[in-house]
């Protein structure tokens, strides 16, 4: 089947927000953007004073420079469609400045990234390759698409919406033991981390039952640990593995114990009577072997006392035993949420934790789960501490995540372009597709009608000098803010108000 002939229907198919809507979700992003940029704003503040505090000579001085310098640039300049004899506006777009660290541009890829996965797992349009023979899995390692194509009489083309249909999806959290700050010598491990995830990846056990997924990098710090560096997944996996989440969670737990050990540890070998060296076996001391004994307690039920307790003796002290691994939860009607265990409530919508699929199921019911999962992925350090940005933290974690890979795809998804996010670095762009419910059109925030050129005009303003309504979902533009007006007129399109805002934002008067 040819992969790009058979067109999407269910994104098309969605009805059109009405022009109310479109004005609220508006009104909705335009005060996300506003307080992201509002925090940056508080962050500068803290940065400055650190930056000014720090010797002249101190390495991490020109990655903090640059820092603040990005927090009081981003956002600064922005886009907003004002009524005329009114102070209501819409969000059009704003120039952002693409650093690791800045609330704006975090919001902004973490939007971008849900957006994508939202739209292709309900994508028709079958163009993800998987094997005939195992149209529900495909058993290979497909870490490197490239080089390990499946031949053309094996391969079959499904769609997003069917991947979606077609695995359990679980998500992993990989730590590792940084006792004193340091695992295997590195204070900062980001990198090392993920070459043995990489490892773990390429096992039977994983390809035979893990299709692909994708992976961040998050860091946390605390004074008496240092920094805590670990890996969120989101896993698709074979339905057809029996207990899966019990089989999976103990597989990757041993081989991940195994690979993180810390080399460091001097206990790790002895010295033997004839002279000839021995890796000693460190096995975890009372209080880890008492938390490994409960997280592991299914294996005594599922396999039997003899691969138990063999299972916990293997598990070597130096390496990591904290592993997570939970099914996503999935949407069910009110009524049966009784029957299970761990139910909660949110937005008036019943989700249970831990339940397989069943075939009444609404395709998109864990797409819930999916989306909460994807949410945090590009805060690739907990910023803040006791509600203040964590300035040890910041220091410590910019020059080590400058040009640093901390998010990716692996498996059946490492050449699915379409969930590509950090290709290309965010622009105004990205902004304006998010706002363009209203881009193209233009709508009276007070009256819901659509307006034309006469009766707005486009200004360039700090997102900061928004203000908005409690009660009503409508934006705000402070008058004596505005930097510079744009005549709908003079701009004649959308297009050139965008263009205007980008010479302008980079000093260029037109
Ligand atoms: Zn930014």
């Amino acid at each position: 089947m040819c992969k790009t002939c058979t067109p999407s229907a269910s994104i098309s198919q969605q009805s059109q927000p009405t022009p109310q809507q479109r004005i609220e979700r508006n009104a909705k992003r335009s005060k996300k953007f506003s307080s992201a940029r509002a925090k940056n704003l508080r962050y500068y503040i803290d940065v400055n004073n650190y930056t000014n505090a720090i010797g002249e000579d101190d390495s991490v001085r020109p990655y903090l420079e640059s820092y603040r310098k990005r927090l009081i640039t981003c956002a600064s300049n922005s886009l907003y469609r004002k009524v005329n004899g009114g102070r209501e506006c819409s969000l059009i777009t704003g120039l952002v400045c693409n650093h690791r660290l800045c609330t704006v541009c975090n919001m902004l890829r973490s939007r971008k990234l849900r957006k994508k996965w939202g739209k292709f797992l309900q994508d028709d349009t079958p163009d993800v390759p998987v094997r005939k023979t195992q149209a529900h899995f495909f058993g290979a390692d497909y870490g490197d698409m490239k080089e390990r194509e499946i031949p053309d009489s094996e391969r079959v083309f499904v769609s997003g919406a069917q991947l979606l249909q077609m695995f359990d999806l679980m998500h992993l959290t990989l730590t590792v033991p940084h006792e004193g700050g340091k695992w295997n010598g590195k204070e900062y491990y980001a990198e090392e981390l993920l070459k043995k995830f990489n490892i773990m990846r390429k096992a039977e056990w994983w390809t035979d039952n893990i299709f692909g997924g994708e992976y961040t990098v998050e860091t946390t710090y605390s004074e008496e640990n240092g920094l805590h560096i670990h890996i969120h997944a989101l896993l698709f996996v074979d339905k057809n593995l029996r207990r899966s989440r019990n089989y999976l969670h103990h597989m990757i737990a041993a081989r991940w114990n195994a690979l993180t050990i810390n080399a460091d540890n001097s206990e790790s070998v002895e010295i033997t009577p004839d002279g000839s060296i021995k890796k000693k076996h460190v096995v975890l001391d009372a209080e880890r072997m008492e938390g490994a004994k409960k997280s592991f307690a299914y294996l005594l039920k599922e396999y039997g006392e003899d691969y138990y307790n063999n299972f916990l003796l293997d598990l070597d002290g130096r390496g990591s035993t904290m592993t997570g691994l939970k099914n996503l939860y999935y949407e069910v009607p009110a009524a049966e949420a009784g029957n299970y265990k761990n139910y909660f409530t949110e937005h008036g919508k019943t989700f249970v934790y831990c339940r397989r699929p069943r075939p009444g199921d609404a395709p998109t019911s864990i797409l819930k789960g999916v989306m909460e999962c994807l949410k945090y992925h590009f805060e690739p350090c907990a910023m803040e501490k006791d509600g203040e940005i964590d300035m040890p933290l910041v220091a410590k974690v910019l020059p080590n995540i400058y040009r640093q890979r901390l998010y990716g795809k692996f498996g059946g998804f490492y050449g699915v372009t379409a969930l590509n996010v950090l290709e290309e670095p965010l622009s105004e762009k990205d902004l304006l597709e998010e706002t363009a419910d209203n881009a193209s059109e233009a709508f009276d925030p007070r009256t819901g009608l659509e307006i034309d050129k006469t009766e707005y005009m486009y200004c360039i303003a700090d997102a900061s000098a928004i203000s908005y309504d409690a009660d009503k979902p409508i934006c705000y533009i402070n008058e004596a803010k505005i930097k510079k007006r744009i005549s709908p007129h003079d701009a004649g399109s959308i297009g050139h108000a965008v263009k205007a805002l980008v010479y302008y934002g980079y000093g260029i008067e037109t």
